[in-house]
Formats: C-alpha cells, structure tokens, sequence
C-alpha cells in the first residue's frame, strides 16, 4: 500500500464527515429511545396566549408532531438541529392523521384556541417527508374550523406550484421560515442552512403573490460567533427583513443534544446567550424599527431560558428576566423591563465591550455560574 493510499478506505464506501457527527444519533441508545414512543402519539400538544394577525390577544395551539424530520438534516443538516430526537422513519400517513386527531380531541376540537400551530420538524408541504393527504388534511381543517394557522418550512419548497395547490385548500395561513441569519456567509459556515438569502427572497415573494403572511425565524448567536457579533448581527438582521415579514421570532440558541453546537458547548468552545443580550437586542431593534415606521411584531421564546444549555444569567435573576422577555413578545412594550437589573449585569455589559474591542472571534465567554474561588483557580 503506497503512502497516499493508506488514507483512502478500501471500498468505494468513504465515511462522510456528516456521519460522523451525527454519531450520537445512530447509537443503539437514541434508537431505542426514538422507537420507544407509539407513532400515533404527537410529541407534544398544549396552548400558549398569542397574538392573532389583526393584533388581538387570543389562545393558540401547538401541535408538535412525530414525523420523518426534515430532508435537509438526512443529507447533512443545520449545526445546531436536534429536531432528529423527534423523529422516526417509518412513520405513516396514517400515523399522522392518528396523531392529529389525538391532538384535536386534546384540544376538545380547537374550541378555546383562534390559532393553531402545527410544527413537524421539518417542512409540512414537502411531498418526501410528510403525504400529501396530511398534508390536506392540516389545511383543509384548520380553514374548515376558521382557525389562524402557522406552519414550518423551509425555502426550496415555497414554489408557485406548491403554494397554488396549498390556497386551494385553505387560502389564508401563516408560513414561518427558519432564515437564521439574514447573511450568506452566516448561513453557509455557521448555520449550514443549505439556502441563501436569495432563495429567502424567492420564497417570500411567492408567498406574498398568493396573499400569504410570511413568519421569520432568526438565531440568536450561532456557533463559531462571539456574543458582541450576535448581538451587532441580530439588530441589524431584524431590520433587514423587517419590510418583508408579518412577525420576526427571534430564536437564541439552545444546545441540543448530538449536534455539532453541543459537540463546541461540551468542549468548552460555545457559551449559550446572556438574557441581558436578548433585553438589549429588544431595545435596539425596537427603537429601529420605530424609526423605520416598521410594525412587524418581534417576538423572542428563550427555549430554555435560565438553564445551563439555553439562554442564562447569573442563576439569580433569570426567572425575573425570561419572564419580561415573554412578556414583551405578547405586548410588545418596553416597560416590560423597566427596573430589571442584577449585579451580573455589568459583567455582561464588560463583556460585551471587550469583545468589541479585542480581535477574538469566538469571544471571551465563559461560565457564568461558577463560585468566585473557581473563577480565580486556573484553567
Ligand atoms: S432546516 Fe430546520 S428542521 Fe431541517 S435541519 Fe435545518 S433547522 Fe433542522
Ligand atoms: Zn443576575
């Protein structure tokens, strides 16, 4: 075997960097745990107050369903996508209208709620990961029943063709796109989205050709970002595609496990948000889009908020502060955060500064919660 052979494996077959990282997904652990749960069961189905299209305070329904997950993340997949925890592949058409109809009956037939949320992990009008008679069936019903209705998707499948048939059967939903990052190169080296912002803008213009309200989702601080970018990127991401969104959710990272972020968290190399990030984020880009004369509504869900693994502070103030965050996203006023302070917080703000000042990339986050005396021993 010459030198430069003995790198190559000796069948056709290579090992794919992707397979690697996905490791933790294919131990016999997470498989058996993926197929303990009965396939006619929704993962999760519960109701939050939300805030209608005219603006009014209603009740909504989530409905998480059990599906094949997203085609993206089969062929390589987001760095920071867990949805692959919630997923099986033998799900069935059936399957899914079993589960619909359990998260229905949960929801004594959308009675109480004016909106309804169906979330797949993945995209609901994509043909390969979810048939098309559920697919129907999602949008046939929640028009039937007169109710607001939010789907997922990604870009690639928001064409002309697709969105013709979906209006047929209910001409008036919502359709939230996980953007990320309204910049290419955010998307391409730390997201891995496998779109760009042009194909944002395709799909976004198709919706609106058919009358339809487009959500945006945003991250908050990606992998491989110092906590000074984040906070820099997000105001100036929020303003962006403020123009061309009904609502823009803001979704601060939360480390899921077996992607590649929770591979950088458990090395040490990736900090979650600061909570006082998100509260300035808010402030900044509220006063610009108040000087844009824009009113598209922002909304931040801290998924995980005050734990170790989502969005945190010192431990002592963070109930206090994911409170206000969630508060803000339902009335949208500032006062939400009015008196909100903690001595960490000018930790953060020195944070903050250094990273702006000093040429570290990735930052100079560390943990938050240690004692004094561990602050001080070395690393
Ligand atoms: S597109 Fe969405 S569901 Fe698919 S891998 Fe990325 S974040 Fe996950
Ligand atoms: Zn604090």
């Amino acid at each position: 075997m010459t030198e430069q052979s003995s790198f190559l494996l000796p069948t056709s077959k290579r090992l794919r960097i992707h397979d690697l990282v996905k490791a933790p997904e294919n131990t016999p652990y997470a498989q058996k745990k993926k197929h303990a749960w009965d396939a006619r069961d929704p993962a999760l189905v519960y109701q939050t107050p939300e805030v209608t299209a005219d603006g009014s305070i209603c009740q909504a329904a989530t409905i998480i369903l059990r599906t094949k997950g997203c085609h993206w993340w089969w062929s390589s997949g987001c760095t920071f996508c867990g949805y692959f925890n919630d997923t099986r592949d033998d799900v069935t058409s059936a399957d899914l209208h079993a589960q619909w109809e359990a998260a229905k009956k949960k929801l004594d037939q959308f009675s109480e709620v004016d909106m309804v949320k169906v979330y797949t992990s993945g995209s609901l009008l994509e043909d390969r990961e979810i048939p098309l008679d559920f697919q129907e069936t999602v949008l046939r019903d929640c028009h039937t029943f007169q109710k607001e209705l939010i789907i997922e998707s990604r870009c690639e499948q928001l064409t002309k063709e697709k969105l013709s048939w979906a209006v047929s059967h209910n001409p008036n939903f919502t359709v939230a796109i996980g953007l990320e990052a309204y910049d290419d190169e955010v998307l391409r080296f730390h997201v891995n989205k496998g779109f760009t912002t042009a194909s944002w803008h395709r799909a976004v213009e198709n919706l609106r050709a058919y009358g339809l309200r487009v959500k945006t989702y945003l991250m908050f601080k990606p992998p491989f970002m110092s906590e000074a970018d984040a906070l820099y990127h997000s105001v100036s991401w929020i303003t962006s595609v403020a123009p061309l969104s009904d609502e823009i959710s803001i979704n601060p990272m939360n480390v899921q496990n077996g992607t590649v972020i929770d591979r950088l968290y458990r090395n040490g190399d990736y900090h979650p948000p600061w909570l006082w990030s998100l509260v300035e984020m808010i402030h900044l880009s509220h006063s610009a889009l108040q000087q844009n004369n824009t009113k598209t509504r922002i909304i931040v869900h801290p998924t995980a908020g005050g734990k170790l693994r989502g969005s945190h502070n010192c431990g002592q103030c963070d109930a206090e502060v994911v409170a206000a965050i969630e508060r803000y996203a339902v009335s949208a006023s500032l006062e939400e955060f009015s008196g909100l302070t903690c001595e960490c917080k000018h930790r953060w703000s020195m944070e903050i500064e250094l990273e702006r000042k000093m040429p570290l990339p990735l930052g100079i986050s560390k943990h938050r919660r240690t004692s004094k005396i561990d602050k001080l021993r070395s690393p």
